[in-house]
């Protein structure tokens, strides 16, 4: 059996402790692999690693730093396909899909190319006689990453270009369900010129969490995965002092107004909610069908969710793959039967789908739930899987009321011809992600990501401005240097300007 092992210093390394957790191919149901669990200590060890190669990297000028995020552009470009191919084989994901993900992270990696503007100054002359004001910004210093199964490239890719571009050290504690891209983005950091220790691979779960989390070294962590734990390592990483952004679960509504193009929004919400069998934070897991468009969305989306390709990733034609894990699948064939206990109809049933010669995989197919109400488990949960649920309102108001009492607020999208209807929406939402017309409204790489409410705790959104203010701290200085000729007296009282 293939151990996947950390990457500290520099290379592949096996630390102290021998814990394992297995690694499926979720296509067929098979261990393809063991991942390493680090203990404290082995932490301890690749935290230090890290703290060294600080002391150069954070010295390192602006050129050398742009020049080996070029270099690491290039090398991931062209290693699309053998990442992608990781992140099917282990996720589960259809390649195009895989692909699509290391795109959407090399958008970073591109927008930290530009370090050397991203990190230009403030400077005021003469603020006073003789007094310049200027600012810049300095790295933290160690910085973590703690991120989930559903994007194993592009969620850290939204935290660790920007902050070695900064001038952190960092280190990544993937999710321990899909850990081998990250060990092929570390020799692709290598190969780039990074300096041994500036990137690092800790493979864990709790124990390797609460140790980053603990550790004095580690100045700031940043967090992606399920709402319980953010908010958990919020709390402790803040109680450490550290500075901490982490980014929660979700519950994305998309609005379908009256006037709106019925087979558009049926085609997007299909696509939205089925993409990635469901498993991303920012798919659309409940349709808002406002007054009459409700009998017409669920009929077109019913339609579209029966005619989607399931079958294994790296499968020809497949347009939808299998979840993670068999206790996903458990989790997720639970919530839909839980729908139909709890008084809604199930349009479209997709527990019972099988795949022909992939009868052990992960398989739950494109499901429709119609007439659902707030108080439902399909509703109050972040299923996390290919689950649409319909929910049926008579005005856009009334819509934009039940979004604004759902206790997340990361995506959201409406589909209209309506410039008012999408104007009063897009201001009366209290979501960090809006799309009008767009159902997954991924911001750009030099916007910022990030949810309202129980999306996110902290104060910062992940890339863009708010990354790289994330990653750094600021440094203002006040500067005199006295004329012989015209020499400026000391006195006592409080410096004002003349
Ligand atoms: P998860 O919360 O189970 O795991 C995320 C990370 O936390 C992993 O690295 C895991 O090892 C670690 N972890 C798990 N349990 C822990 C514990 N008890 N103590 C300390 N660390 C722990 O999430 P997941 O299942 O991997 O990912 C799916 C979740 O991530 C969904 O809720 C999804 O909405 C969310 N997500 C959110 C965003 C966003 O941008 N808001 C993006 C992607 C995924």
């Amino acid at each position: 059996m293939h151990t996947i092992e950390h990457w500290v210093d520099g290379k592949p390394t096996v630390l102290t402790s021998t814990r394992t957790a297995p690694v499926f191919n979720p296509a067929t149901g098979a261990q393809s692999a063991e991942v390493l669990l680090a203990s404290g200590a082995d932490v301890a060890t690749a935290v230090a690693s890290a703290r060294t190669a600080f002391e150069e990297w954070s010295q390192s000028s602006l050129t050398t730093r742009s020049k080996v995020l070029f270099a690491f552009r290039e090398l991931v470009n062209a290693n699309v396909d053998e990442l992608a191919g990781l992140i099917t084989d282990e996720h589960g994901k259809v390649l195009s899909d895989a692909r699509g993900e290391v795109q959407r992270g090399l958008e970073v990696v591109e927008f930290a190319c530009g370090i050397p503007h991203l990190l230009k100054g403030d400077y005021s002359d003469q603020v006073s006689t003789g007094v310049d004001v200027y600012s810049f910004r300095e790295p933290l210093g160690v910085v973590a990453g703690i991120t989930p199964f559903n994007f194993p490239v592009m969620v850290p890719m939204w935290m660790h270009p920007v902050a070695v571009a900064c001038g952190n050290t960092f280190v990544l504690k993937p999710s321990e369900r899909d850990p081998s891209g990250s060990q092929l983005i570390a020799r692709l950091w290598q190969e780039a010129g990074l300096p041994d220790g500036v990137f690092t691979v800790v493979n864990g779960d709790k124990e390797a969490v609460d140790a980053i989390l603990d550790s004095p070294d580690v100045a700031a962590v940043s967090f992606v995965g399920s709402t319980p734990i953010a908010r958990y390592i919020h709390e402790r990483g803040s109680a450490n002092g550290k500075r901490v952004q982490a980014l929660g679960g979700a519950k994305n509504h998309a609005i379908v107004l009256p006037d709106a193009d019925v087979d558009f929004a049926a085609e997007h919400l299909s696509a939205a909610a089925f993409g990635s069998a469901g498993e991303r934070c920012m798919a659309v897991s409940a349709a808002v069908a406002v007054g009459s468009a409700g009998d017409a969305v669920v009929e077109a989306v019913s339609a579209k969710a029966r005619g989607v390709r399931v079958g294994p990733g790296r499968a020809q034609g497949s347009e939808m793959g299998p979840v993670v894990t068999a206790a996903a699948k458990e989790r997720i064939v639970g919530l839909i039967g839980s729908g139909a206990e709890q008084g809604a109809t199930l349009a479209v049933d997709g527990r019972d789908l099988m795949v022909d010669g992939h009868e052990d995989g992960f398989w739950v197919g494109p499901t429709v739930i119609d007439h659902v109400g707030t108080s439902m488990d399909v509703y109050t949960e972040e299923i996390f899987g290919p689950v649409l649920s319909v929910l049926r309102v008579d005005t856009v108001d009334e819509a934009i009321a039940l979004i604004n009492a759902n206790p997340y607020g990361n995506g959201t999208a409406i589909f209209t011809a309506s410039g008012e209807a999408a104007r009063r929406f897009q201001r009366g939402v209290h979501v960090g992600m809006i799309g009008i017309n767009v159902p997954i409204p991924v911001p750009m790489a030099y916007y910022s990501f990030g949810g309202w409410k129980d999306s996110l705790f902290g104060d910062k959104h992940m890339h863009g401005a708010e990354g790289v203010s994330f990653y750094t701290r600021a440094k203002v200085i006040t500067s005199r240097w006295p004329h012989v000729e015209h020499p400026s007296g000391a006195s006592y009282h409080f410096p004002t300007n003349t």
